[in-house]
This record gives C-alpha cells, sequence and structure tokens, in this order.
C-alpha cells in the first residue's frame, strides 16, 4: 500500500487508538454516539477518524435503510477497524454520510 504519513494527535488524555498497533485515531470528544453495534459488538459513530485506509465501496442494507459503506482499515498495521458511510439513501441517515463506524473491540 506504500507509504503514508502517520497523522499525531496531540491530546493524549482524549486519544483512541488501534488496539493493535496503537497508531492514534480519533478523540473521545469526536464520538457522536456510544449506542451503536456493529457484527462484532458495540461499536463508537464518530465524526472524524485519521490514519485509516478506506477499502471498496459497496452498498448494502443495514436495518436503517440502504447505504454505501467503505471498510476503514489501519494505516499502520491494516486490521479492520470498522466502516466509513460514504452514501445513504434514507433521508433519516443524511447525518451519518462522511461519517464513521468505528469497532469498540478495536480501539483502546
Ligand atoms: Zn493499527
Amino acid at each position: 500500500m506504500g507509504f503514508l504519513p502517520i497523522e499525531h494527535l496531540d491530546l493524549k488524555e482524549y486519544k483512541m487508538s488501534c488496539k493493535y498497533c496503537l497508531v492514534p485515531l480519533f478523540y473521545t470528544f469526536e464520538i457522536i454516539s456510544h449506542d451503536y453495534k456493529c457484527k462484532n459488538g458495540k461499536a463508537f459513530f464518530v465524526a472524524l477518524v485519521r490514519n485509516v485506509i478506506l477499502g471498496d465501496t459497496y452498498t448494502t442494507t443495514l436495518t436503517s435503510g440502504k447505504v454505501d459503506l467503505a471498510n476503514i482499515y489501519c494505516v499502520n498495521c491494516h486490521n479492520e477497524l470498522g466502516f466509513k458511510y460514504i452514501k445513504t439513501y434514507v433521508d433519516q441517515n443524511s447525518f451519518k454520510q462522511e461519517r464513521f463506524m468505528v469497532d469498540c473491540s478495536k480501539v483502546t
């Protein structure tokens, strides 16, 4: 995948990182909701996640409706961490567009 620079997050006390390699991903204050579920259990709904690579976009139907998603992978260790909402088709989901779902079990 080539070399990608890692963006550092300065506010240590709020930092959430990849569980496998400790690359910083987002701040706790960027979590919009703790109340989501993914295939492995609980998930964070997050405004912005850094230091991830996007996989291919795919269309799927979640309980809330049809969406285009792309899986997100840690830029350093390439573990799958969750997905990004690329496009939503249902009005009630429009706030999710361009935001991220992160598997709670993959971050620390
Ligand atoms: Zn990692």
